[in-house]
């Protein structure tokens, strides 16, 4: 079978050089090529790679080039909604990894898919650990009527509260059936001490050098707390999802949103 051609998108970023590291890896695929906004040569320098992956900051000439069956973007979500346009009338898939895409972004990606005929997945985090605190959070969403998520990320992060975050608090919400209870204590003596508030469930971003990413939920009756925390240690815990978007999303011709679509979970 023919491996699946793939080209990444922010490819000398954090996220990116652990990409194009995970896809030159995986039997299956193959790395056909990488884009950044900086270029200093013209192909990526890789260990253990035989072959020259092409290196440009002209994504279309690239893809041109190039040909390949997906495109990953580990960008930001700017450059993200561009670059989707891009590969679509090229028809090709795309896996999105960048965070903070506007709602209207994702329904215009969406209906690139039907235009185009391609697959796209977007997944605001592609850990395992936090596609199940998502999903054991919404298992206890039902029986808890209080809540707060409290999500910690390095201090470099560009946006607040993270992707992650506010999907967990919109699962939560859909799990309840209605907004969740927000104690009103009056007075905030320090302004934004209390967070943000997404449906009555508070949510806290800490930015700190010391942290890569993670997120605690807890939930809360008289009497009790239930406490889901989950960590990213290192950025490899992301690489079997983005493998695993690759290999399905050329499978689909629609939009697929959110890691635990492909993991079975229910
Ligand atoms: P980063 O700043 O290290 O990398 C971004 C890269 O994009 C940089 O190399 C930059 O030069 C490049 N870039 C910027 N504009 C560009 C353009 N016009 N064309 C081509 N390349 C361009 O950031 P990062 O930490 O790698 O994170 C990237 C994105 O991935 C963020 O949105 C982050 O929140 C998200 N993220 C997602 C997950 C997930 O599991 N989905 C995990 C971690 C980070």
């Amino acid at each position: 079978m023919k491996n699946i051609g793939v080209v990444v998108n922010g490819a000398l970023g954090r996220m990116g050089q652990e990409v194009t590291r995970a896809v030159a890896r995986e039997a299956e695929l193959k790395l056909v090529g990488a884009v950044d906004k900086e270029v200093f040569q013209q192909s990526l320098p890789l260990a253990d790679v035989s072959y020259i992956v092409p290196l440009s900051d002209d994504i279309d000439s690239l893809l041109e080039q190039c040909a390949p069956d997906v495109l990953v973007d580990f960008t930001n979500a700017e450059v993200c909604l561009a670059t989707a346009r891009i590969a679509a009338k090229r028809h090709i898939n795309l896996v999105i990894g960048t965070t903070g895409i506007a709602e209207e972004s994702v329904a215009e990606i969406a209906e690139m898919c039907r235009t185009y005929k391609i697959g796209a997945m977007i997944a605001p985090n592609f850990s395992l650990g936090a596609a199940l605190l998502i999903h054991l959070s919404q298992i206890a969403a039902r029986f808890f009527d209080c809540a707060e998520i409290l999500e910690m990320h390095h201090n470099r992060k560009i946006d607040a509260p993270s992707g992650t975050s506010i999907a967990t608090a919109k699962a939560m919400l859909q799990a309840h059936g209605k907004p969740f209870t927000y104690p009103d204590l009056g007075e905030e003596v320090v302004r934004g001490t209390r967070g943000g508030q997404l449906g009555g469930i508070a949510i806290h971003s800490q930015r700190l050098p010391g942290f890569m990413a993670g997120q605690e939920v807890v939930f809360s009756e008289m009497g009790e707390t239930l406490k889901l925390r989950h960590e990213a240690i290192s950025r490899e815990c992301y690489m079997p999802g983005v493998v695993l978007a690759i290999k399905e999303v050329v499978k689909h011709q629609e939009l697929i949103y959110g890691l635990d679509a492909l993991l079975a979970l229910e």
